[in-house]
């Protein structure tokens, strides 16, 4: 085995007890039964919030970053994606 893999297998093995022991999967800090503690959570919604608003001005789907479809907020794919988990959804609670 890799140096690298070997590393990325006890990353997931670290990941995995800190989620068994329902701590934070990033710093290992207590958390609220989240997979992260309000620290880490709040540092990825800052993340996601700047990249999203960076796609957002750059006319591309928020998602993924791929060319909006046309008409759409967001890419043909992501689009389909959506639409499929709604009607999934919609199909379960029928
Ligand atoms: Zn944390
Ligand atoms: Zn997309």
């Amino acid at each position: 085995m890799s140096w690298n893999k070997k590393q990325a297998a006890n990353r997931k093995k670290k990941i995995q007890k800190r989620r068994e022991q329902k701590l934070c999967t990033n710093c290992g800090g207590n958390t609220k039964g989240l997979s992260l503690c309000d620290r880490c959570n709040e540092i990825k919604n800052e993340r996601q919030r700047a990249s999203r608003a960076k796609r957002n001005e750059a006319g591309v789907c928020p998602a993924c970053g791929k060319p909006l479809a046309i008409g759409r907020n967001r890419c043909q794919y992501c689009y389909d994606r959506k639409k499929k988990a709604n009607e999934r959804y919609r199909e379960k609670n029928k």
